[in-house]
């Protein structure tokens, strides 16, 4: 199978045809969380990215092997090699178990991530369930000659490894720069090189999370975990490597090291990024004062919040910006994409109950055409959406009689709604998916039942009824409009 689908390789630093290695499958390997805190808005936007190439991939007909993993070891407090392992830390201060902590926050993190409508990927393998696998990849680095043993501690030799291969291909960096950016190594150090990276730790005494190894009671480098897993579940060789623009330095780069260390070859052939998220101009962090969590967006309990906003709000606005740009947000960017989002919203609904005409007034036969274009150049969801707006205002003419269209066209216009809006953007008028889709339909379905016995009422002159119907829906936020067709309803956020 081809396709149009171009993709921005960030290792070629290219937008490139997307062909996969085998026929009609794709194998995606995405970066997921270090479970030791609450979901932010940091972990949305990768996901929502990955969430809509894989559903992307899906409609085209590809069969997509998705695997996003879980840190649950080896992310240290100084990020590369030194400090206490994040999880542990939790562990020590709330005097639980390490793996409490990471279930717990990988719960809240699943729990956050349905209601973003992210769907679960194939396979979401724990670092700390691939300790075997981590130890032979690091084996096969030390035979190849790329690593060495330091008081049982496994280190990549940076050094040796750039004399044949190179180090900072994906980054763009040289060795050279990173040795002399740098801190000198202290006496303290057991690595040969600072720009060296740990692929083993021996653990100290005071480390909880430890596994026996040929080299020493310890536990995997950070980066590790990605270059076994990986392929572990989708070979040696496999299309796609997703993440956040944070990741590309050090992370990837030491796992294109690694791989290539252990197996002679690079395993990935395209390299996908995403850009980060600012709050008001600034970087998220603890000590701004502006690191808001997903569940204090959904509830408006943050101080810099001037209200709650709804997680497909969240899912909008970050859809409303290319996934290469960086966004910005704000309470009035935020506000604007809950209007927006209410725009195109109410189109599919008054989309329903439309009266088709005999012939059609105007022409929206390209915009699938368009939407498929815009998709295929590098997901660009801005324009997609911007094409369904067009769509928006069509429909919003033809509720007014200004436009009319043929039964055939509306039913497009539906589709194009549905492919677009619902499936691959994966936008929702509820915030559940699966079981709770099926509950959604039923509820409307309810609601179009008790508003059609509404009608029915007001034709035989039952005001009471009708009036009592009307008022009881408004009391559970759901607000009703008489149309010249018969009625509209909607639920307020
Ligand atoms: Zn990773």
């Amino acid at each position: 199978m081809s396709t149009d689908l171009f993709i921005y390789n960030t290792l070629h630093r290219n937008k490139e045809r997307f062909e996969p290695i085998n026929p009609g499958k794709v194998g995606l390997y995405v970066c997921g969380p270090t479970v030791y805190g609450d979901p932010h808005l940091g972990h949305a936007r990768p996901a929502i990215t990955f969430d809509v190439l894989f559903r992307y991939l899906k409609h085209l007909g590809y069969k997509v092997r998705y695997v996003r993993n879980i840190t649950d070891v080896g992310h240290l407090e100084h990020d590369a090699d030194e400090g206490e392992d994040k999880i542990a830390k939790k562990a020590r201060l709330e005097a639980l178990e390490p793996m409490e902590v990471a279930q717990y926050y990988l719960n809240s993190y699943h729990k956050a991530m349905d209601r973003l409508n992210v769907l679960p990927p194939s396979i979401e393998p724990h670092a700390s369930g691939h300790i075997i696998e981590q130890i032979q990849f690091v084996q096969r680095i030390l035979d190849n000659g790329f690593a060495y043993i330091k008081n049982g501690s496994v280190y990549f030799d940076v050094l040796t490894y750039n004399k044949t291969h190179r180090y900072g291909i994906l980054s763009g960096r040289n060795v050279d720069e990173l040795i002399s950016n740098t801190r000198e190594l202290d006496g303290q150090s057991e690595k040969k090189n600072s720009v060296d990276f740990a692929l083993w730790k021996k653990a100290s005494p005071e480390h909880i999370m430890r596994w026996p190894s040929p080299w020493s009671d310890g536990f995997p480098g950070w980066h590790m975990e990605c270059s076994a897993m990986g392929t572990r579940y989708l070979g040696e060789t496999f299309d796609i490597h997703g993440g956040g623009m944070d990741l590309l330095f050090p992370h990837h780069e030491c796992e294109i090291a690694q791989s290539v260390g252990a197996l002679g070859h690079e395993t990935v052939r395209y390299w996908m990024h995403n850009n980060m998220i600012t709050i008001n101009g600034q970087k998220m962090g603890k000590s701004l004062g502006n690191f808001i969590t997903l569940e204090e967006f959904f509830t408006g309990t943050h101080e810099k919040l001037e209200k709650a906003y709804s997680p497909m709000t969240i899912r909008f606005f970050i859809l409303q910006a290319h996934y290469r740009s960086t966004v910005d947000f704000s309470n009035e960017a935020l506000k604007a994409s809950e209007k927006g989002l209410e725009r195109l919203m109410d189109a599919y609904n008054r989309l329903e109950h439309l009266t088709p005409g005999a012939t059609s007034s105007t022409d929206t036969s390209g915009l699938r055409q368009r939407c498929e274009e815009a998709m295929n150049d590098d997901l660009n969801t801005p324009i997609v959406l911007s094409y369904l707006f067009e769509a928006a205002k069509t429909i919003n003419l033809l509720h007014d009689g200004k436009e009319t269209l043929t039964i055939k066209d509306l039913d497009e216009l539906k589709s194009l709604f549905n492919t677009y809006l619902f499936n691959i953007l994966g936008l929702s008028t509820t915030e559940e998916t699966g079981a709770g889709q099926q509950n959604d339909d039923a509820y409307k379905g309810a609601i179009d039942l008790l508003l059609s016995l509404r009608m029915e009422a007001k034709n035989n002159k039952d005001w009471k009824t009708s009036d009592r119907i009307r008022n009881e829906l408004a009391r559970l936020g759901i607000e009703v409009k008489d149309t010249k067709d018969g009625f509209e309803w909607k639920r307020l956020q």
